[in-house]
């Protein structure tokens, strides 16, 4: 009866070793807020393609004017 006990499922949170206590955050390796945050960070991380876009077409824009 005692071996039932560990079969449920503790983790930790991968970021603030907390324990998990929902099957989602199990299965994410965070807890609620850290998996806000640790998604915050990686799309800080990786440049906004939407950004560069902008950047381009303006200076395509400001090209084009000189031109004419
Ligand atoms: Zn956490």
């Amino acid at each position: 009866m005692d071996g039932e006990i560990f079969t449920i499922r503790a983790r930790r949170c991968k970021r603030c070793g907390r324990l998990l206590t929902s099957k989602e955050a199990v299965e994410r390796g965070y807890g609620c807020q850290c998996a806000a945050k640790a998604r915050q960070e990686e799309l800080e991380r990786q440049p906004l393609p939407g950004q560069m876009n902008i950047f381009d077409f303006y200076n395509n824009n400001n090209d084009n004017d000189m031109e004419d």
